[in-house]
């Protein structure tokens, strides 16, 4: 069962004031992981307060952990924080409870924040995020039966209810928030006539929600449903770019080149801790096949979804240059998904492939049935028929160079104090120059 305890309180404030702020992705609840480093300096394990990051270098230094919350704190000194998701929960858990103490306004170490704001927190305007891991493997699922319907033009095959389908995605090419995204060169056209190669054409973004594997398994042995929340060690929003010429062009196996070129995450890791109060029953309709007995549990069933509500915003080279905000163009939220996280981990498991900690798992387009929550340009304009008009009377139907994508995520629920995600966003710049 997900356990909630004092680091979930409600009334719990922090003294760095801006994490008690209303609108705040990083309030003392949430206390997420992340890479960060400041110009001449080595980048390394922060976490996220406010619009402050706690140094856990410099912590550690100040000898403020002991035990547990040490050892996870030590794992988090380097520029991935793979030792500590190798650790798993129960380390980041010892280290999350000590941090709410060491923040908590008016707790039994309020005294020492003078001493804790100059010498422990960064502010984040003054820092680099990095890639939270060094991701060896990732795997993007495609979990939304509203996206697959609308992507096929029908009902999805069987399999679909079956397993939570996926491929191996490309993790070389996974780059933090803020990267830009240089349109891809492919071949694209019309099935039936000859082919072009060139710059991508019908340049997308997919709305997806990730989970870090923590612990992970040796090669041949299988995770339990029952152990894949151990597994799993955090969250974090990704930006599955998708080239649509390049991909229905090529796609007689699978996707490939069509998405390899860029894969944007969010630089914080939310960890399973922070999300226990936004647990919801696993979503599967009335009438939908049952999961199979390897994909089925009481807890999986009871609260293995997760309600946040993830949104896309586009922001175009006029829109920026009228100084207009980002027009937000998808509402959905992970609640929707026909598998769970614990259901894709213990599936991708299953045939003894091993897990390792840092490695991605993307849940696939996270649309819903709603109209506002088409999350990729290829649902909203039913594969290029029906532009999206922008506020200011723009069109697109598919993303034109210099355009912005940022998605944002939060967990929202009546008796809990909101959390959020960060920001997950780039831009598209136009492609290199043909070389034939
Ligand atoms: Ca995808």
């Amino acid at each position: 069962m997900a356990q909630l305890d004092q680091t979930h309180d409600p009334n719990r404030r922090s003294w760095v004031e801006t994490a008690n702020g209303a609108d705040t992705d990083f309030p003392i609840q949430n206390l997420p992981f992340g890479v960060f480093s400041r110009a001449g300096e080595p980048a390394r394990g922060g976490v996220a307060i406010g619009d402050q990051i706690v140094d856990l270098t410099a912590a550690l230094r100040l000898g403020l952990f002991s035990g547990v919350a040490r050892e996870a704190a030590e794992a988090a000194t380097g520029p991935a924080l793979n030792p500590l998701l190798a650790l798993g929960r129960r380390h980041a858990a010892a280290l999350r409870g000590r941090l709410s103490e060491l923040l908590l306004a008016g707790g039994t170490e309020s005294g020492r924040a003078p001493e804790l704001a100059s010498e422990v927190l960064v502010p984040m305007r003054d820092a680099t995020m990095h890639l939270p891991a060094r991701i060896e493997a990732f795997s993007d699922f495609s979990c939304s039966i509203y996206h697959t319907r609308r992507m096929g033009g029908g009902n999805p095959r069987p399999v679909f209810e079956q397993l939570p389908v996926a491929y191996n995605g490309r993790a070389s090419s996974i780059r933090p928030s803020g990267t830009p995204v240089r349109r891809p060169l492919g071949q694209f056209g019309p099935s039936g006539s000859a082919p072009q190669y060139g710059p991508e054409p019908s340049m997308d973004f997919e709305l997806e929600f990730g989970a870090f594997v923590g612990p992970g398994n040796a090669l041949g042995e299988p995770i339990p449903i029952t152990e894949a929340e151990a597994h799993i060690f955090g969250y974090c929003l990704v930006n599955d770019w998708s080239a649509r010429g390049i991909q229905f062009f090529e796609s007689a196996l699978g996707p490939f080149l069509g998405k390899s070129f860029l894969t944007s995450v969010s630089p914080w890791v939310v960890t399973a801790e922070a999300m226990a109060p936004f647990r919801v029953p696993a979503p599967r309709g009335e009438g939908q096949r049952q999961p199979p007995a390897y994909l089925d549990s009481p807890q999986n069933r009871d609260e293995g979804g997760l309600d946040i509500e993830l949104t896309a915003s586009l922001l175009t080279p006029r829109m920026r240059a009228e100084g207009a905000a980002p027009a937000r163009i998808v509402r959905a939220n992970f609640k929707h998904m026909f598998w769970t996280m614990a259901q894709m981990l213990t599936h991708h498991a299953s045939n003894g492939c091993n897990l390792s900690p840092g490695d991605l798992i993307a849940s696939g387009t996270v649309s819903g049935p709603e109209e506002d929550s088409k999350a990729c340009l290829a649902e909203i304009n039913s594969r290029g028929e029906t532009p999206l008009t922008l506020p200011n009377g723009e069109t697109r139907n598919w993303l034109e160079n210099g355009d912005e994508v940022s998605f944002a995520g939060r967990a929202h629920r009546e008796g809990a104090v909101d959390i959020g995600f960060g920001i997950c966003t780039g831009r598209v710049e136009p492609a290199t120059v043909v070389r034939q």
